[in-house]
């Protein structure tokens, strides 16, 4: 097979090495389930602890905080559903936005359906929330504000200590979907005045199907699963314990390696980007030039179907992901890059491209040539790009 290069790591991560070490002694040898009485389960249940107080600590949370859950939508869902039940006495509206993961877009249409109104608010240019608009869509029935720390698309990273703040003024309930962000900058749930927050395990080269919510101290969330008295009874079930141990390890790993690898990525992204904006003509960047996530680029090619560049890119080896949700089986461009004001055919032209730890100068070199001449191609297949031509040169003359 030939080499691979991915830059798909927003997707999903390479599960690291050492976790992956981690977890194996959790699957045939420390196999006791926690909440038995032996010494056997004691192995495992200490394990849990342990991740849950390395997670905790990396957000500067209790460990009684973290409720571990089955990934990121699970938590998101988790906690719009049961803050909203919480709170309804004191009133049924929520805020979120328009670039919301859909684990959140679509839990909040659920929540519609079940007599909650929500404000989707806009975002400028760049993606970033407006906190005027913020401020207005405020009501005395307002129970909770849903914005994500950073987006999974454009990488833009929203104004979350603001917006905490905010909330907090206001006595309104204020969750992050942290899934994109966590591991990549520095978070303090409390510096942000945050009360609940999802991330997920997958996403930072930890192992897939296990993530958290964490739950501020205080709020009387109901359980997400009935049953058993596992994650202090809130939700039960017999824990993942390798997915966990393999968490904590990926968290302790970002945690450590924090500031050189976001360093050496945003360096390496950079890097793509410039070569991109100044070799391939007819294309824009997508997303807020700084305040975006260190490894994420996203770009948008004029006269260019991004499902073909994905495929094209496919047949060099090079994994990535387009603007446009065809992969999810609708046709539909992507609703971030429609609520940032690109018009359908642009956004239709994307390509998003997230680098991973791993990552390289050499296979950024070898992508970019890849791009310069796969959208070549495909412009002059294009009838739109022919046409634009004629006139430019008509235009010329
Ligand atoms: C991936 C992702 C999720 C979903 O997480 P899963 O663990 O795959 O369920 C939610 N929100 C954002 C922003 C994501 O990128």
């Amino acid at each position: 097979m030939k080499k691979v290069i991915y830059l798909d790591n927003a997707a999903t991560t390479r599960t690291a090495p050492e976790v992956v070490e981690a977890m194996l002694p959790y699957f045939s040898q420390h196999y006791g389930n926690p909440s038995s009485v032996y010494a056997l389960a004691g192995e495992s249940k200490e394990a849990i602890t342990r991740s849950r107080e390395t997670i905790a600590q990396a957000l500067g949370a209790k460990s009684n905080e973290i409720y571990f859950t089955a990934g990121g939508s699970e938590a998101d869902n988790w906690a719009l559903k049961a803050a909203v039940e919480a709170y309804e006495s004191k009133g049924k509206h929520v805020i979120t936005t328009k670039i919301e993961h859909h684990a959140i877009l679509h839990t909040c249409e659920y929540l519609e359906k079940r007599g909650f109104e929500v404000t989707y608010l806009n975002v400028d240019e760049n993606g970033v929330v407006k906190l005027e608009e913020l401020k207005k869509a405020i009501r005395p029935d307002t129970i909770l504000i849903s914005v994500m720390f950073a987006n999974n698309e454009i990488g833009t990273i929203q104004p979350i200590r603001e917006i905490g703040e905010i909330a907090k003024e206001h006595g309104i309930l204020f969750h992050t979907d942290a899934v994109q962000a966590f591991g990549q900058v520095p978070i303090s749930v409390d510096e942000y005045h945050i009360d609940m927050l999802s991330s997920s395990g997958h996403k930072l080269n930890g192992p897939k199907g296990i993530g958290f919510l964490y739950i501020r101290t205080g709020l009387k969330l109901r359980s997400f699963v009935h049953g058993g008295a596992q994650e202090r009874k809130r939700r039960a079930g017999t824990e993942n314990v390798p997915g966990i141990v393999g968490y904590g390890k990926a968290v302790e790993r970002a945690v450590e390696t924090m500031e050189e690898r976001t360093a050496k990525e945003r360096e390496l992204r950079d890097y793509l980007v410039g070569r991109v904006l100044k070799e391939i003509p007819f294309v824009r960047l997508n997303g807020h030039r700084t305040k975006r996530l260190p490894n994420n680029a996203n770009f948008s090619f004029q006269f260019v179907e991004g499902e073909s560049l994905l495929i094209m890119l496919d047949m060099e080896g090079i994994c990535a992901s387009s603007g446009s949700a065809c992969t999810s089986g609708s046709l539909d461009p992507s609703h971030v890059l429609l609520a940032i004001g690109l018009p359908h055919e642009i956004a239709h032209g994307s390509l998003r491209l997230t680098l991973g730890e791993e990552t390289t100068r050499e296979e950024i070199d070898f992508v970019v040539e890849q791009i310069k001449k796969i959208v070549q191609r495909l412009r002059d297949m294009s009838p739109l790009y022919e046409d634009f031509m004629k006139r430019e040169n008509h235009g010329e003359r």
